[in-house]
């Protein structure tokens, strides 16, 4: 198995896009199948040295930067090991090294789909599952969770398991048993909170009644076993696509286009009568976690719809388009506020869809003729890298100035999101800070990024984030939809759950690495193992 000690060799893997510092490690260990990373975590536990598992690094919250030990590369794990079609879609076996760019691209041309979608995709798939990633296409797909079918994970204790959904579910009281190939089990208490209704959720274990022991890893963060192997979901890949970036004069116009465009797509993708029962078992399943976790159906034909049901709905406010305007002087120069959507469609639905898209702009204002619409691949992707160039020019910025990240990642329920986000304006344009405004809206989950230009203002933005994690929480949200805890945000749960839910997570983690040598300082400190 590789090893590289060598600090120039190993340097990149001491960071992630959370930018946090000084993260160290004696060694990084390469394993090439399930049996070396058991292999290598059996004689971690042995020597008790701290083990920290990398993806890609793409994580903006510090989970894969280590602070002690040996870091695990699953960069070898890399192959997609299968694809099966089981009309009308499919599922794929693959390793977590497996990059989401390659897995997707691979999968579309099987003629198959697979929706979870971050903006950055050059992340692992392994790294989507242990965060549970979602993107902008989980408005009407949901979360990496609803794909999930199986997991091989190695435990810190070299015992690797192989877990269907649908196999293994806590009982009444919360409690989980896990047999093991060596005739032992594990057993664990599950935590006793309850999760936010929100309809992201990427805060802590999760934890439902007489849940599916599978999502119990889903969302981990590298804390309770590696994930080797992942069997997902596929649905059959829509046969169109109309997208959208459109313009408006007036935030009140964005945020009433919104609303409608929002009610009109969770009206129109309830189930109709005889659809459930269509889509093939596998997806059935998918949906079924969908429902469970959302209250929201995500059922639909909608490649054949002929009525507005966007997948995807993302915001850009006007600070957020003021940088924008660095690389795309076409914004047109009285914009203040923005939306990206994407619809599925048909040959036959294109064209009575872009017409009715038309007449919802028109209604709600917007800069249509100014804005910018796509029907075929390239353009789309041009549309795409514009939302993906906004985290990617702060990210930049926060580099040149020499700032760490102030950026949220709370989602709060639907009722909630108006005072919300009015919350969020108010306190940032009396701050005299700088900022943006942006994300998944249909969600209710937009991303604040404050941008402190020195330390004083690194400070000031601090207070504000705090203010608003108070806030969200206050009224029903989750600090994490979609990132994860990691080491970034551990203080913040605090005020999302009890101390009796830190120790009761802690308790769960130590079931199954009672050396607590796994994703050390991920999801809650170190004090409470
Ligand atoms: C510009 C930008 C945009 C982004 N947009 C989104 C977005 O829209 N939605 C979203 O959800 N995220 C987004 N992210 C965050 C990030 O891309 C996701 O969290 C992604 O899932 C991380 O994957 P990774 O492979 O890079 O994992 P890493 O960063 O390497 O690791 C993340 C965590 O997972 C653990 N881990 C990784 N692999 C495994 C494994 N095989 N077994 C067990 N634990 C493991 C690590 O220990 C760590 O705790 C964005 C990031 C950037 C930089």
């Amino acid at each position: 198995m590789l090893t590289k000690s060598n600090p120039d060799e190993i340097q990149s893997f001491l960071s992630d896009a959370s930018h946090m510092r000084d993260g160290r490690a004696e060694r990084v260990v390469f394993p090439e199948r399930a049996e070396e990373v058991a292999e290598v975590l059996r004689g971690a536990t042995r020597a008790q040295t701290p083990v920290t598992v990398s993806g890609a690094g793409t994580g903006t919250v510090g989970g894969r930067i280590p602070f002690a030990g040996i870091v695990l590369a699953t960069d070898k794990l890399k192959q997609i090991r299968s694809i099966v079609h089981e009309e009308p879609g499919g599922s794929a076996v693959a390793e977590a090294g497996v990059r989401l760019s390659d897995l997707q691209r691979f999968v579309e041309s099987e003629n198959l789909f697979y929706p979870p979608d971050p903006t950055e995709r050059s992340c692992f798939l392994g790294g989507t599952v242990a965060t549970n990633a979602s993107g902008a296409r989980t408005f009407k797909y949901g979360p990496t969770r609803n794909y999930v079918q199986r997991l091989k994970i190695a435990f810190a204790t070299g015992d690797v398991i192989d877990l269907r959904r649908g196999e293994l579910h806590a009982d009444a009281g919360g409690r989980i048993e896990i047999p093991l190939i060596s005739g032992r089990s594990i057993e664990a208490q599950l935590p006793t909170y309850q999760m936010p209704q929100t309809r992201k959720h990427a805060s802590g274990y999760y934890v439902a009644p007489e849940m599916d022991v599978l999502d119990l890893f889903i969302g981990s963060e590298g804390t309770l076993g590696v994930i080797t192997e992942i069997e997902v979901a596929l649905l059959p890949r829509p046969e169109g696509l109309l997208s959208g970036i459109v313009f408006f004069k007036a935030e009140s116009s964005v945020l009433s286009f919104v609303s409608e465009a929002r009610d009109r797509s969770l009206t129109n993708r309830r189930p109709r009568d005889g659809e459930v029962g269509r889509l093939g078992p596998l997806i059935e399943k998918a949906l079924e976690v969908s429902v469970r976790q959302t209250g929201q159906p995500i059922v639909s034909e909608d490649a054949t719809s002929n009525a507005i049901d966007a997948r995807a709905l993302e915001y850009f406010d006007s600070e957020s388009l003021r940088f924008l305007r660095q690389k795309y002087e076409t914004i047109p120069v009285d914009a203040v506020g923005a939306i990206f959507f994407e619809q599925e469609t048909t040959p036959t639905t294109e064209d009575s869809l872009m017409t009715d898209w038309l007449s919802l702009l028109e209604q709600h204002h917007a800069l249509a003729d100014n804005s910018w619409f796509a029907t075929n691949e390239p353009d789309q992707a041009k549309l795409r890298e514009f939302r993906h160039a906004l985290p990617v020019l702060m990210n930049e910025w926060f580099a040149r100035h020499n700032q760490r990240k102030v950026s949220t990642d709370m989602s709060v329920p639907d009722e909630a999101f108006p005072g919300m986000l009015r919350f969020y304006q108010d306190a940032l344009q009396a701050s005299e800070l700088r900022y943006t405004i942006f994300g998944h809206i249909g969600d209710n989950h937009v991303h604040v990024n404050i941008l402190p230009r020195n330390d004083d203002e690194a400070t000031k933005a601090r207070d504000i984030y705090l203010r608003f994690v108070k806030r969200a929480v206050e009224v029903g949200g989750t600090i994490s939809a979609e990132h994860g805890i990691g080491k970034l945000k551990r203080d913040y749960l605090r005020l999302q759950y009890s101390e009796d839910h830190l120790r009761e997570m802690a308790a769960l983690k130590s079931a199954f690495d009672s050396a607590g040598i796994l994703g050390r300082g991920n999801i809650f400190d170190e004090s409470y193992l």
